[in-house]
């Protein structure tokens, strides 16, 4: 049966930003903390937005607090459009042809899940004009760990759906081990594609139910979402 919900990952699985977020991350850093050409250079791939600020207060010895990640995160959403539109971003090859049939055929519930804060993903969206594709998601406002935002997102579904879900009728799409680990944390099932930062080996070592190198083979990504596993 097919798959009722679909949840997609946007990093490395709809777009690349470049390094937007890295040179906003770095404004914000200098901005409230008065640190010059701050130390930004950390791994991005699978992260929450939560988790990479707090990193970098950590590598700066900045005390954490909600408060101050808060205040760190709503100035860098504030320079992410600037950033983005310095970077020139990348749509992943059948990213938009995947989402249109999708949203022709009408059976999904298409949705986020994103380490993303909701502001700096449907600025990198709009980008493309693929914002208006989703009807709901989750986001790393309120969470440092991604298994807590797919668990966020699928209460969103549950309601949106007007009933409980199954966790096979959810299927995950990403880039990363991060989104298989959180995929197997709700239950649900995952694709991962080869069109991020991490290595085959790697990605092979998280065990994901199906791997595409990208969304370009429509036919078959199609395929595999309308058998579903249930
Ligand atoms: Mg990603």
């Amino acid at each position: 049966m097919s798959y009722r919900v679909l949840l997609f990952d946007i990093d490395g699985t709809l777009v690349r930003a470049g390094g937007a977020g890295k040179a906003a991350l770095a404004r914000a850093l200098t901005e409230l903390h008065a640190i010059e050409q701050p130390f930004v250079d950390i791994s991005f791939g699978g992260r929450t937005d939560q988790s990479i600020a707090r990193e970098l207060f950590d590598r700066h010895e900045i005390p954490w607090t909600p408060e101050a990640g808060q205040e760190y995160l709503d100035l860098y959403a504030s320079y992410f459009h600037e950033a983005l539109q310095n970077q020139a971003p990348i749509l992943l090859p059948g990213v938009r042809e995947l989402l249109q049939k999708l949203h022709d055929d009408g059976r999904h519930f298409m949705g986020l899940l994103t380490g993303n804060i909701e502001r700096c993903a449907q600025i990198k969206l709009e980008a493309f004009h693929l914002w208006p594709y989703f009807h709901f998601g989750g986001f790393g406002d309120h969470h440092e760990d991604r298994a807590e935002i797919a668990a966020e997102a699928f209460r969103r579904a549950e309601r949106l759906c007007g009933r409980e879900l199954r966790p096979h009728e959810v299927l995950i799409i990403g880039d990363t081990p991060a989104d298989v680990r959180c995929a197997r944390a709700i239950g649900a099932d995952v694709l991962i594609v080869g069109t991020g930062p991490v290595a085959r080996a790697a990605i092979d070592e998280a065990e994901p139910d199906f791997f595409h190198d990208d969304l370009s083979r429509l036919e078959d990504i199609l395929k595999l979402i309308h058998a579903g596993r249930l």
